[in-house]
Parts: C-alpha cells; sequence; structure tokens
C-alpha cells in the first residue's frame, strides 16, 4: 500500500480498529469513538502523548512483542452507550474513569490542545 501511495501519489482513509497497524502507516490519525470524534493529532504525537482517555485505553491494548516489557493495561469497564440512542455529551462517559457531570451536560468538541493536536475531552480542554 505505500508502494502504491508513492507510485500514484494516493491518498488512503483507512479505517481500523487496531492503532498498531497505522503507526508507521498514517501521517494523522482520527480517533473515533461511538461515531463521535475524540481526538487527533499527527501519528507520532497522537503515540507520544495520547490525551483522550479512549485512546490511551486503545494504546494501552496494543502488544508489544518483548517478554520483559511490562505495559500497564487500560481495562474499559462499564456498559456501552447505545450508538442508536445516544445520550447527551460525551459517549465514552459511561466507561470513563475520569467522568464528571460536566461530561454529560454539554457536547463535546474538538479544541486544539497544542499544534496539530486536538481533543474532545473536557478534563482535557479544564484541567
Ligand atoms: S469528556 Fe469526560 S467522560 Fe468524556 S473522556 Fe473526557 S473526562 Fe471522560
Amino acid at each position: 500500500m505505500q508502494d502504491l501511495q508513492d507510485e500514484l501519489h494516493l491518498t488512503y482513509l483507512f479505517i481500523t480498529h487496531d492503532l498498531s497497524v497505522v503507526k508507521h502507516f498514517a501521517t494523522d490519525i482520527l480517533v473515533m469513538y461511538l461515531g463521535q470524534m475524540v481526538e487527533m493529532a499527527p501519528s507520532k504525537t497522537l503515540f507520544e502523548n495520547p490525551m483522550h482517555p479512549y485512546t490511551q485505553a486503545l494504546l494501552s491494548a496494543i502488544p508489544v512483542p518483548d517478554p520483559d516489557f511490562k505495559m500497564e493495561r487500560i481495562a474499559m469497564k462499564g456498559e456501552l452507550t447505545s450508538p442508536i440512542n445516544p445520550e447527551p455529551g460525551c459517549r465514552f462517559a459511561k466507561r470513563c474513569p475520569y467522568v464528571s457531570q460536566v461530561c454529560t451536560s454539554r457536547e463535546m468538541v474538538l479544541i486544539e490542545m497544542e499544534p496539530g493536536h486536538f481533543v474532545s475531552c473536557q478534563m482535557v480542554q479544564n484541567p
């Protein structure tokens, strides 16, 4: 795919649940949760400094092929928000360990937290 991209000057929109696949492939990554954009950044930035709790959980689940490497996996608990009739506010709220009343009282929007790095999370936006 990368050869084709170079040869034909293509732009790919690549959708996956496995962030490790896109780490060396994508220039920019948009993370979505139940149809909501939660984080967007250049690939390197996202892997070095994930800010949204869902992105952090996704990255912690990537297997590392080193038996001596101890990575603390962030388990996502709680029930899923209905994708058919989602409740207002952050759709990750029912599974987020940092949820507060603000999270479900207003719609979250992506805000640029550092150059080119956008996050949709009240905890990140209002520390
Ligand atoms: S907005 Fe609230 S519930 Fe959603 S990810 Fe941020 S802290 Fe968690």
